[in-house]
């Protein structure tokens, strides 16, 4: 197949990208428009949490879209239903409302903070967040995020986040004032780099919010549905969020988000929210399929595994190389280069040949892994020789 400048010059250009198109992935396998085959150890950002075209996924979406594709959501539809009560029952939370992305989940609950504070805080807006923290494109979360420079780009911003330092609990304190509703973080740092909230900061915030009368949001996009090896990042600190945002692994690559809710703060009311797509069955299907083959008997524990195998691997090549170590939670990891590199290694590691190896290099001294949950241990250390190979090449 040619590759089709006509059809790159029809696209707005948003980011620099290869001259590859992408025909077909199965599994941690990624093929090209010449038929070269990669190992994809980005799986579309986190998204793909079962690989490419999930054999159960597909099959859900065929069967739904056979019956019923999108009745409005002016009317209940049975897997959204069906889907809320998964989450719900296997979380604290009480209320789900369907989102089609990160973005829209965490603007959702940006607006379901504020709504809580002209309730019940006498009008209290403002939501504490992080330097550095990623919380999606829109206005809003754009504002919310502590992206270096996001602060400037399409100025204004939307007002009241400011910004405290993870894993510095007097940063978070020093900025609480009448005005302050709530507080929202990842509980895994994605985009800045892979940097954990610690459990004793999960906790100590958990108990700060409690002290003033805070809502705690917990944005786990990225880090929810498995991909730190338990189902939800924030259960690994035994802490109770009152909001959760869910995307990317939720739908498995199909657009698919949740604004989750306790009870006490689930306070919108007819008009609030809303939207043509949100929580259309087809989409439900691919979650509900997503959802059961997650929590099937096991899964964790063979993400667990491969989370141990990665971090392990990665240890050895950050020592043979002089490198800085590795971080992560599950399958969300980082290793930390010595210098700035990531992006000759990124991009050595695409055109490799015969197979290509796809990887992520967030900032240049670090490359981040988010492989499919189901990755089997022969790819990870395919994964991890490839890799030591490229190393050698780009450093030799
Ligand atoms: C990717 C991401 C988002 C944005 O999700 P989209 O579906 O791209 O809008 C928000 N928060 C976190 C933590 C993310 O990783």
């Amino acid at each position: 197949m040619k590759f089709d400048q006509s059809g790159v010059d029809a696209l707005m250009e948003i980011t620099s990208r290869p001259e590859l198109v992408f025909v077909r992935g199965h599994g941690s396998w990624l093929e090209d428009h010449n038929g070269k085959r990669y190992l994809d150890i980005v799986q579309g950002w986190a998204v793909n949490s079962l690989g490419h075209c999930p054999p159960e996924v597909v099959k859900a979406m065929n069967t739904q879209a056979n019956l019923l594709i999108n009745p409005s959501p002016a009317f209940y539809n049975q897997p959204a239903m069906d889907l809320a009560k998964r989450l719900t029952g296997a979380s604290c939370f009480d209320r789900v409302f369907f989102t089609n992305s990160g973005a829209e989940a965490n603007e959702g609950a940006i607006k379901l903070a504020r709504k809580w504070g002209q309730l019940k805080r006498n009008g209290a807006y403002k939501i504490i967040t992080f330097d550095h923290s990623f919380h999606g494109r829109t206005l809003a979360t754009m504002s919310a995020s502590g992206k270096p420079g996001w602060d400037k780009i399409f100025a204004p911003q939307v007002d009241g986040f400011p910004k405290a330092k993870l894993n510095d609990l007097d940063s978070v304190r020093a900025l609480i004032d009448d005005q302050t509703v709530a507080i929202m973080l990842e509980p895994v740092q994605g985009e800045a780099g892979v940097i954990p909230a610690t459990v004793e900061y999960m906790q100590g915030l958990r108990k700060l919010a409690d002290e003033h009368g805070l809502l705690l949001i917990v944005d786990e996009v990225q880090t929810g549905m498995g991909r730190t090896g338990t189902l939800f990042a924030y259960q690994q600190s035994g802490i109770t969020p009152d909001i959760m945002t869910l995307a990317k692994g939720i739908g498995a690559g199909v657009p698919l988000g949740a604004l989750c809710a306790r009870e006490e703060v689930s306070v919108f009311v007819h008009g609030d929210q809303g939207g043509t797509y949100n929580g259309n069955p087809l989409m439900a299907a691919a979650g509900i399929a997503v959802f059961d083959a997650i929590t099937a008997p096991g899964f964790l524990d063979a993400v667990n595994e491969r989370a141990q195998q990665l971090s392990e691997g990665l240890l050895a090549l950050s020592a043979k190389w002089g490198m800085k170590g590795e971080r992560g939670v599950g399958l969300l990891r980082a290793l930390m280069l010595d210098r700035d590199d990531g992006v000759d290694i990124v991009n050595m590691a695409r055109d490799r040949a015969p197979e290509g190896l796809l990887l992520n290099a967030p900032r240049p001294a670090l490359l981040r892994f988010m492989p499919a949950l189901n990755i089997t241990a022969q790819e990870i250390d395919q994964m991890l020789g490839m890799l030591d190979e490229i190393v050698g090449k780009v450093r030799g």
